[in-house]
């Protein structure tokens, strides 16, 4: 049995202040009885702060990036021991805005799960087609590729969560209907299980993202492959948070 996980990246989103009263309104709201694993995934600048506030509670600390390498002249990086310091037991690779918008390549994203996952900490690695992709066919094609270039047998699958995140869905409103993702997640299965044979990959989780929302959130969970949720905009509000682990909850 999957546990199922919610993590809310929080994006470029919140000062201290702001960040306190919604990781307040979290915690106070916060009542899943641990049969979700819930996870913030604040900027870099919050990481300390609120790794103090969520200590005692079952709210894990995720990073949204990470660099390749552990030290060294990378102005503006950040290095996995670094985000371990900070509390973090996770940290997002391949998010399609760090593929698209900071033109982050296969290459690179295969460097950063490996340098994270040596340094102790849990990959959700993400993948997704864009629209184009989608409409050409392209979906399973491309969703392998993104796969094959950051996930190898050698790798220990303890560690690694994937999302599954359509391009075309995120942050617009456009969700990938239940179908759509069950179609997609199943795929990644399967291949999962090529590359560590079929019992692992079942208790490998694969979450969904893209414009998931308390009124979306329980049918998508209802799918037998979709194993939790990856929140953008909806994870800034914490009732709207809250109901989409409360989601989570009740798929189990
Ligand atoms: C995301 O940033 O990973 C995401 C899924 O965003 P949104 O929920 O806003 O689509």
């Amino acid at each position: 049995m999957r546990k199922p996980m919610v993590a809310g990246n929080w994006k470029m989103h919140n000062t201290l202040e702001e960040a306190r009263t919604l990781i307040g309104g979290i915690r106070a709201g916060h009542t899943s009885g641990g049969k979700v694993e819930v996870l913030v995934c604040p900027p870099f600048t919050l990481l300390l702060p609120l790794g103090k506030d969520v200590q005692g509670t079952d709210i894990k600390l995720g990073a949204q990036n990470v660099y390749c390498e552990n030290k060294g002249a990378f102005t503006g990086e950040i290095a996995p021991p670094m985000l371990k310091d900070a509390g973090c037991t996770h940290v997002i690779i391949g998010h399609s805005e760090r593929r698209h918008v900071f033109g982050e390549s296969g290459d690179l994203l295969h460097r950063k799960v490996r340098a994270a996952m040596a340094a102790g900490l849990d990959v959700i690695y993400c993948l997704g087609e864009t629209l184009d992709e989608r409409e050409g066919h392209q979906t399973e094609a491309v969703v392998e590729r993104q796969l094959g270039e950051a996930i190898a047998d050698d790798l220990d699958p303890a560690r690694v969560v994937l999302a599954y995140e359509p391009v075309w869905a995120i942050g617009t409103g456009r969700t990938a209907t239940p179908d759509q993702a069950q179609a997609v997640q199943a795929f990644l299965r399967a291949k999962l299980s090529g590359v560590w044979g079929r019992e692992t990959s079942d208790n490998l989780r694969i979450l969904y993202g893209g414009s998931v929302k308390p009124d979306n959130a329980a049918t998508l969970m209802a799918c037998p492959d979709v194993d939790g949720a990856l929140v953008g905009g909806a994870c800034l509000i914490a009732e709207s948070f809250l109901a989409i682990v409360g989601a989570a909850a009740n798929s189990v």
